[in-house]
């Protein structure tokens, strides 16, 4: 396991793992490094199994954290090149431009604004499948590459979803979408929002699947 420690500008212990089985610590200014050491020592069963699930993840979804791969709707689709100029789906290999072979960040450009394209469907569509279930309409929704959430709802019934949501198993996008839509009933997470949520799909199992996938936030 490989844990690496930084001096931080903070008042407590952090242990963060990486998506990619490493482990980081921060720590506070004024705390030794040894009692940094202490802690993560007695959180070590926790941050093993952290780094297992992230290991795992990291086996399961190797091609695409190498980027020989997408996820579109859960399933691994293989990415080749050939002589075109825009990205091309088939049945199950996503066709991009030869020159962008040796090119990483050519390569998620082009990823990026196929995934862009594909949500921009996808998503409208699903989400008013659902809203017409849930029984809200959204005032507006919007597509975006988030950095750090699959989607949110503001108090002007805005929602915004992001484009990856699309390379996530279906059951799981469908839940993201729920989730915020049924923030225009309940705008928290009391039960009573869980309830609404419930009604289309188990959340709490949900919730847990998702872990699995939150790596694809940033990978591109
Ligand atoms: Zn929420």
């Amino acid at each position: 396991m490989q844990i690496s420690y930084f001096k931080a500008d903070r008042k407590s212990i952090k242990i963060e793992d990486t998506k990619k089985g490493e482990v980081r610590v921060f720590y506070p200014k004024n705390t030794s490094i040894t009692r940094a050491q202490e802690f993560v020592l007695q959180k070590e069963k926790w941050i093993e199994n952290k780094v297992k699930q992230a290991l795992g993840n990291v086996e399961k979804h190797r091609e695409v954290f190498d980027l020989e791969s997408i996820t579109l709707l859960g399933k691994h689709v293989k990415i080749d090149f050939c002589d075109i100029k825009k990205a091309h789906l088939t049945e199950n290999i996503l066709l991009l431009p030869e020159k962008l072979k040796n090119d990483e960040e050519g390569l998620k450009k082009a990823i990026k604004q196929f995934i862009t394209r594909f949500a921009s469907e996808l998503l409208p569509q699903a989400t008013s499948f659902f809203a017409e279930k849930v029984g809200k309409c959204p005032a507006k929704v919007a597509i975006s590459h988030q950095k750090s959430i699959w989607g949110s709802c503001n108090a002007k019934k805005e929602i915004r979803l992001n484009a990856k949501l699309v390379m996530l198993p279906k059951h799981l996008m469908e839940y993201v979408i729920v989730h915020e839509l049924c923030h225009m009933i309940e705008m928290n997470h009391s039960d009573k929002f869980w309830q609404n949520v419930d009604r289309f799909c188990n959340s709490k199992q949900c919730r847990k699947d998702l872990k699995e996938y939150n790596f694809l936030i940033n990978l591109f």
